[in-house]
């Protein structure tokens, strides 16, 4: 019998890791496919903010999504480097696993 495995949930990704580390933020809009880069730093919620408190209070200024179709991550590539380079295998997103 095969068990299934299911992802687990990873530790939430926080507005001050990104900050400390200089990583940009790619914010997707899923309705009109627009991709938009910004600085962690131009934000003006707290550290503690995580990525989906931004996800919350995104809104697409080309299709004037707001929220439900806007999805956030930190700079991929930077990002799992940083969590390899410090020992956080566990917060690697399981997109990314193996192939980077
Ligand atoms: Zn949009």
């Amino acid at each position: 019998m095969s068990s299934r495995r299911y992802k687990p949930d990873l530790p939430p990704v926080t507005l001050g890791e990104v900050r400390a580390l200089g990583i940009s933020l790619s914010f997707r809009c899923s309705i009109c496919n627009s991709i938009k880069d910004i600085d962690p730093r131009d934000l003006p919620q707290s550290d503690a903010a995580t990525m989906h408190d931004l996800v919350e209070v995104a809104h697409c200024t080309r299709c004037n999504r707001t929220r439900g179709g806007i999805s956030v991550n930190p700079d991929l590539k930077p990002w799992v480097k940083h969590l390899r380079e410090t020992g956080q295998d566990d917060r690697v997103p399981y997109i990314v696993r193996g192939t980077m």
